[in-house]
Order: C-alpha cells, then sequence, then structure tokens
C-alpha cells in the first residue's frame, strides 16, 4: 500500500518552510503595527454557523463544504473561511463590551471541496484579519493600506487594487428590483443556481462563474449606480482616503465577493498569476452578520488572502527569501573521546540560543565532512585527541576558509558575539 496525500492537499516540506514563516512573520508583525492581535478558531464549528454566516446562496455553502455527522449525530463542518468562526467567538466571548474597534488576525487552514487546479486546492491557508464596532470607511481604508504594507515588506509589487460598493440592505432592496427586471426575460438561459439566487439574493447572479450567464452578468445594471445617499458618501470618502493614503485603486462594480453577508465595501487585490480566478485576498464590510448570528447590532469589516495564492504570486515576481542559517556551528570528532566533549559543547550552544549538529549516526570523519559541507553549514570545529589535551579548538569559516584558534571552553562565548 502506498499512501498519497488527499486530492487539492499538500504538505508544506521543511526545505520550503521558510517561505511561510517569512509570509506569517510578516503578516503578523504589520497586524501588530495596526492594533490587531491574533486569535485561534476551532477547525471546525457547527454546520448551521457557516450556512447562516457564509450564506446559503454561496457556492461555498451550496458546493464546497466538508461536512458530516460526529458521533454524537451533530451536524458539524471544516471551517470553509476564518470570519464565520471570529464572529462566533466575538459574540460567545462577549467582545461587544470591550472598547471599539475590536480587532483580531488569524493564519489558518480553510477547507472547501473545489475542483482543484492552479490556485485552487481542498485544505488550504488564509491569513485574515476582523475588525468589530467601526463603521468606517477611515478602517475601511486602513486595512486595505495594512495589506499595501504587508506587500511592500514582501517585496511584492504590482498587485491591482479594485474597490467596489455594494450598499446597505435599503439601496439592495431597491437594486434588487431592478435587477430582476434586467434577468427576468433571460431566465430560460440562465443556470439553475442562477434561477434560485434570482428569488433568494439576486446580487449572487452577477458573480456566476457559468459562461452562458456571464453575458448577462457583464451588461447587468449596477449597483454601485444605486446606492443610497449614506452609501454613497461613505463610498466617497473611502476613495479619499485611499488617494489621500497614495493608494491605487480601481472602481470594479462586478466585485460581489463570494460571501453573502457584504455591505457596503468590497475588495480584491488581484493578479494574474495565481489561477483562473486572480483574486490573492478579498474583503469587505459586513454590518449585518453579527446581528444575524445572535449578537447585537455592530458593524464589521474583515479580508482573508489565500497564503498559497499570495506565495504563487512571490515566487512570480521573483522575491527573494532568505533562507535562515538555524544551524550555525557543526562539530566533527576525530576520535570516540570527542564525542562526550561534543555532546557538552553543544548544549551549552543550544542554551544559549546557538544552532549546533554533531554527527548522531556513527559516520566516519570523513563522512561527516562531507555530510557539514553538503548542510551548508557556516562554521566547522574538528575536536580529536590534540584539541582535548589543548583545551583548543580551532573554528573554520567555511564560506572563506579562515579560521580562528579559541579556547573549548569559550566556544559559546564566541558564537555569542558573532
Ligand atoms: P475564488 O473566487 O477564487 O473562488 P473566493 O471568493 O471563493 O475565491 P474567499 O472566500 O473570498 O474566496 O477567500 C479569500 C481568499 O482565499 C481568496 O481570495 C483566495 O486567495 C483564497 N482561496 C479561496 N478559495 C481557495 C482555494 N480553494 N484554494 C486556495 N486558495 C483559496
Ligand atoms: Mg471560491
Amino acid at each position: 500500500m502506498r499512501y498519497a496525500a488527499q486530492k487539492g492537499t499538500k504538505d508544506i516540506l521543511p526545505q520550503d518552510i521558510y517561505r511561510w514563516h517569512k509570509a506569517e512573520r510578516t503578516f503578523a508583525d504589520v497586524c501588530h503595527s495596526y492594533g490587531y492581535e491574533e486569535i485561534r478558531i476551532p477547525t471546525f464549528e457547527q454546520t448551521d454557523l457557516f450556512q447562516r454566516g457564509v450564506g446559503d446562496t454561496t457556492d461555498v455553502v451550496q458546493k464546497e463544504m466538508y461536512t458530516f455527522d460526529d458521533k454524537g449525530g451533530r451536524s458539524v463542518t471544516l471551517r470553509p473561511e476564518g470570519t464565520a468562526g471570529v464572529c462566533r467567538s466575538f459574540i460567545e466571548n462577549g467582545m461587544t463590551s470591550l472598547p471599539s474597534p475590536v480587532r483580531m488576525f488569524y493564519n489558518i487552514t480553510a477547507f472547501r471541496y473545489e475542483n482543484v487546479q492552479k490556485g485552487r486546492m481542498r485544505e488550504f491557508h488564509q491569513f485574515g484579519l476582523e475588525a468589530f464596532g467601526s463603521e468606517g470607511p477611515e478602517i475601511d481604508a486602513e486595512i486595505i493600506s495594512l495589506l499595501t504594507v504587508f506587500f511592500e515588506k514582501m517585496g511584492v509589487k504590482h498587485t491591482k487594487l479594485c474597490i467596489n460598493s455594494i450598499g446597505c440592505p435599503t439601496c439592495r432592496a431597491q437594486y434588487n428590483a431592478i435587477l430582476k427586471d434586467y434577468f427576468r426575460p433571460h431566465m430560460d438561459e440562465l443556470c439553475d443556481d442562477c434561477k434560485a439566487r434570482f428569488d433568494k439574493n439576486p446580487l449572487r447572479m452577477i458573480d456566476c462563474k457559468v459562461e452562458g450567464c456571464k453575458k448577462y452578468a457583464a451588461d447587468a445594471p449596477r449597483l454601485i449606480d444605486y446606492l443610497c445617499e449614506d452609501c454613497n458618501n461613505h463610498f466617497e470618502t473611502l476613495k479619499k482616503e485611499l488617494e489621500n493614503l497614495g493608494i491605487e485603486y480601481t472602481i470594479d462594480p462586478g466585485i460581489v465577493r463570494g460571501l453573502d453577508y457584504y455591505t457596503r465595501t468590497v475588495f480584491e487585490f488581484v493578479s494574474e498569476n495565481v489561477g483562473t480566478q486572480g483574486t490573492i485576498c478579498g474583503g469587505g464590510r459586513y454590518d449585518g452578520l453579527i446581528e444575524s448570528l445572535g449578537g447585537s447590532k455592530v458593524p464589521g469589516i474583515g479580508f482573508a488572502m489565500g497564503a498559497e495564492r499570495f506565495l504563487m504570486e512571490c515566487e512570480a515576481q521573483e522575491i527573494a527569501f532568505d533562507k535562515p542559517d538555524h544551524v550555525k556551528v557543526y562539530f566533527a570528532d576525530l576520535c570516540p573521546e570527542a564525542k562526550p566533549v561534543i555532546s557538552k559543547a553543544c548544549l551549552d550552544l543550544r542554551k544559549a540560543g546557538i544552532g549546533c549538529e554533531r554527527d548522531l549516526t556513527g559516520r566516519s570523519f570523513k563522512a561527516q565532512m562531507k555530510y557539514a559541507n553538503k548542510a551548508g553549514i557556516p562554521y566547522l570545529i574538528v575536536i580529536g585527541e590534540d584539541e582535548i589535551s589543548n583545551g583548543k579548538v580551532n573554528v573554520k569559516n567555511m564560506a572563506d576558509g579562515s579560521s580562528e584558534e579559541i579556547l573549548i571552553n569559550g566556544i559559546t562565548d564566541y558564537f555569542g558575539n558573532k
């Protein structure tokens, strides 16, 4: 029997992990600088939370969820995204009483039963954040700027920011009627999903990925032309604030986002390098979500970035990631007596936070040297009978071949000062 990773899942191997660590640390650092703290939420929740939170009419809920009954007969679902879980936690933990805005970021795995293709997996990672208790639009611009700072710190250029406003329930009601009038004569030619969306959530029809529907969606009336005064002012201020921050944007009236709960501001960062849909990151405002999940009336905004797609973008832009030297020094032994001396030296170095390695597999001296070379460990110390009796060793710098004689007792100090 040969086991293979499940379709749409991927190992992240030790030789690649430094790229992930860099992105994760940079994202956390940037979030911290904006006053966000990390939240860790469970991997699975009660199915109903996602049906309500993500929305019944979305592809995610209709087609993509990993849902099963647990042994107690409860329907549970592996999180397809982070927002619903964070909102549940916000309500459950009484965070409404905390000073606003309550700001949290996360780094999660997410699960969707998808048609696997480039940039589209069944288990993937999202870097995201949510902010509760501010109606914006200053905070909307702020979280967009957070993303631009993250991209800048990672060295990523040229990702395109697209923004749109999808209004509030007031302007949406009027617009939905107009949209239905537009689609009604074409109903026979639309897909079954769109037929269902027509009654439940016509805005979703704009986002349909089926070719036959796309051509009608492209010419459909645009919600942005029907915003109420408050929503219009909100959007205008957002645009001004983005201009104030020097952030370039394009207005794309076609963005409605994949989740049902968005109101007003929606945005995406897109790129040609990350697969068919091209979205690296999507986000928006969800002013009615907390209330619809049983909380009080608290506005919210957030985004989620596909980590795999982001790293794909980094690769396409040939971003250099420095591979850290976790192991600084290799000890090679010339005789059995050297082994305990090396063990002790290694322990001291590691206690001081300095990475080191020695032979653990009974290799010959020659094989140890070969190993250290191949592993690219920057410094080498050979210990044999002479070194033990003199109490001194040579530290060899593998990059330039130079060496320096130091006391065995001084090894930790020597590397501590490097
Ligand atoms: P798409 O239109 O590409 O299906 P979506 O609207 O379903 O995206 P969101 O639910 O907004 O995506 O998720 C936010 C981000 O998570 C996306 O912009 C994308 O980068 C990433 N993402 C979503 N689904 C997947 C997936 N199956 N595999 C990898 N990344 C994904
Ligand atoms: Mg999707």
